[in-house]
């Protein structure tokens, strides 16, 4: 039986990765140090006998050998990576240098979440994995966005110094059940606000763009990604001229941010919510968008939930929560 470490297995994302895991006949140990994390998402797999959980930091080295490393450990969200700068970053680099020692010592793959904020506020649209950013060194993202982008140089440094064999997804915004009620990014903020009856916030205009992917989409981009045989791997980026392997995961669809109000308001029609304007947070990117050519070219993969569908079935979970929790 294969064995698979999932960093960051509590949160949203990694919780999802798990469950897919162990449907797939896989060992999983999931690691989370649950600053944004939460038991009650692997509440379910606990009790499956090939599932364990080991409450720890990755900015602390970890023991163990794994066929297969997803390092998904990083809040994820602006409001709770802003709230802790420092481990933030800390966690892109320090962690993640843990995990490729991890896998070196170990000779296992790896599969590291990156993200679409190393674009910072792009200058090229829609995004490709070729273009380098435009990114604030010293703002209040800089802590996600640059830990990140430096996480991706040690992937690269890892796999060409050591012949570590590491994969990169960089996730453009992707929602679903899981994502706690107070995450504070933009779909669950709008859908509890609209389920309670509350103000929607919209930050600025809402004129600027976002491009939603359903997690089980995501999901499926990183498990075919971690199976393909590396050869084939490096001979795909070999001839497109890049030296390590990264590609987008995103669906294109791209949406203003007054648009996703009104789609969640059409999704939950007796809603009383009103919209309500705020400051938009320095640094905000105008517009994001993939390009996911790479992605369909390399695993045969596209996103195949549309918004209307994904944000129905992330209501129903967050329905049900607002239900139990009052
Ligand atoms: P999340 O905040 O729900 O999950 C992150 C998990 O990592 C949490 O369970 C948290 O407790 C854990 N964690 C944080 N620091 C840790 C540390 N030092 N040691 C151990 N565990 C730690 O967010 P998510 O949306 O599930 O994101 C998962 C990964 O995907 C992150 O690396 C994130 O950067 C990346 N990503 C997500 C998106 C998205 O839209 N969801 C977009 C781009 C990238
Ligand atoms: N946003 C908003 N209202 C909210 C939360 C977010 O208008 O309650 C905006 C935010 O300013 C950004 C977009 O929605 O322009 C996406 O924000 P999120 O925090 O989800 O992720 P980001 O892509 O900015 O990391």
């Amino acid at each position: 039986m294969k064995k698979a470490l999932v960093t960051g297995g509590a949160g949203f994302l990694g919780s999802h990765l798990c469950k897919r895991l162990l449907d797939d006949g896989y060992e999983v140990t999931a690691i989370d140090n649950l600053y944004t994390g939460s038991e009650e998402n692997i509440a379910p797999l606990a009790s499956q006998p090939n599932f364990t959980f080991l409450q720890h930091d990755i900015t602390r080295p970890f023991e163990g050998a794994y066929d297969e490393i997803y390092n998904l450990a990083c809040p994820a969200s602006p409001v709770h990576y802003q709230a802790s700068p420092v481990e933030t970053t800390l966690t892109c680099v320090t962690g993640f240098l843990n995990v490729l020692e991890n896998a070196r010592a170990a000779g296992s793959k790896v599969l590291h979440a990156s993200t679409s904020e190393i674009y910072g506020d792009p200058l090229v649209h829609p995004q490709v994995e070729t273009y380098r950013g435009n990114v604030n060194t010293i703002g209040i993202r800089s802590c996600y966005d640059e830990g990140k982008r430096c996480a991706e140089t040690l992937a690269s440094d890892f796999r060409r110094v050591y012949g570590v064999d590491v994969r990169m997804v960089r996730i453009f915004n992707t929602y679903g059940p899981n994502m706690h009620p107070c995450d504070g990014r933009v779909v669950s903020n709008f859908i509890m606000q609209a389920l309670k009856g509350e103000d929607i916030t919209v930050y600025g205009d809402g004129s600027q763009t976002r491009s939603f992917q359903y997690c089980d989409d995501l999901i499926d981009a990183m498990r075919l990604y971690m199976e393909l045989p590396r050869e084939q791997i490096d001979s795909f980026f070999a001839k497109k001229g890049i030296e390590t392997p990264v590609i987008n995961t995103g669906n294109p669809g791209e949406y203003t941010i007054s648009q996703l109000v009104t789609e969640t308001l059409r999704l939950i029609p007796d809603s009383p919510s009103k919209t309500v304007y705020r400051p938009l947070p320095s640094d905000d990117p105008k517009r994001r968008k993939p390009d996911i050519t790479l992605a369909k070219e390399l695993l045969g993969w596209e996103p195949r939930v549309p918004l209307a569908e994904g944000l129905a079935k992330t209501i129903e979970y967050f329905r049900n929560r607002v239900v139990k929790n009052g």
